[in-house]
């Protein structure tokens, strides 16, 4: 399983987009991996994990070949997460395809609720964009992925939730925007016992204490303790933080030495895990 990074900011961005303070010049000016657009990954080039904004922006510049995609999940419908409006662009005359196959995007409620609108205004009866609506706990399939989404800690107007996705061989956990785990989510952990590959965590809040709606590093320590004792992890899982606000502090280039001494890596855009 190939796993590819390629937005890990938080909704503003980082350096946010009209934000004047001393982490955004820091990270203007050291650029590179510094450098951060609203979430978004993909695995194996074809599952594609949220629809934020800078879609366009990665399609452009990091390689993400819409073309392979037919599939999306969607962790919640905040913005940074989920900009339905560029769905209306598949319709006809805005998209030529060379085959007439829809592109299925799978999320709960809210998100199903705001695509419907988008869908029904652009897409009417087109069918190239189809919503399949998800529940926490109930696991689905996708070609030979099994998706099983779990409930976050976040707005709950959103019904958010994050995934486990396993291909038989790899199973890794992708968990933003979370802060410390529901004990519905602990308790579904500690039943069925999921054993990770690669764990990617929210850090929106860096080197700030934060663990209601999204976390910092010290609640990500503590999710990493509580899943190695239930059996989740081990010594050989790959640990990552994802998911920065500016409001964290630490640019790229200051977190990876803190986060080096756990064991964490920290992600940046167009990143990729090998697995
Ligand atoms: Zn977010
Ligand atoms: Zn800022
Ligand atoms: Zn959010």
């Amino acid at each position: 399983m190939k796993f590819k990074y390629l937005g890990t900011a938080a909704a503003e961005g980082w350096p946010a987009m009209f934000c004047e303070c001393d982490h955004c010049k820091r990270a203007k000016k050291s650029g590179g991996r510094n450098i951060r657009t609203r979430s978004q990954a993909v695995i194996d080039e074809k599952l594609l994990i949220d629809f934020p904004a800078d879609t366009y922006m990665h399609v452009l510049n990091f390689g993400l070949d819409l073309t392979k995609i037919h599939s999306c999940i969607i962790t919640h419908n905040h913005s940074d997460h989920f900009y339905p409006a560029d769905f209306g662009m598949r319709r006809k005359g805005f998209a030529h395809l060379s085959c007439d196959r829809p592109l299925n995007i799978y999320g709960t409620s809210p998100a199903l609720n705001q695509a419907t609108e988008i869908i029904n205004k652009s897409l009417s009866d087109e069918k190239r964009v189809l919503f399949n609506k998800i529940t926490a706990f109930v696991p689905f399939v996708i070609q030979e992925y099994t998706i099983t989404p779990l409930a976050a800690n976040h707005d709950n107007r959103c019904e958010p939730v994050f995934f486990i996705i396993s291909n038989g061989v790899h199973t890794i956990l992708y968990a933003n925007d979370t802060g410390y785990f529901p004990e519905k989510t602990w308790q579904y952990l500690k039943t069925y016992k999921p054993r990770f590959d690669f764990v990617s965590l929210d850090c929106t809040s860096g080197l700030l204490d934060c663990r209601d709606g999204h976390m910092g590093f010290s609640t990500n320590i503590e999710v990493k303790q509580r899943l190695n004792m239930l059996g989740c992890t081990n010594e050989k899982t790959i640990y990552c933080v994802n998911h920065f606000s500016h409001n964290g502090r630490a640019i790229y280039d200051e977190l990876v030495p803190i986060a080096q001494k756990h064991d964490f890596l920290v992600s940046y855009d167009k990143m990729t895990i090998d697995l």
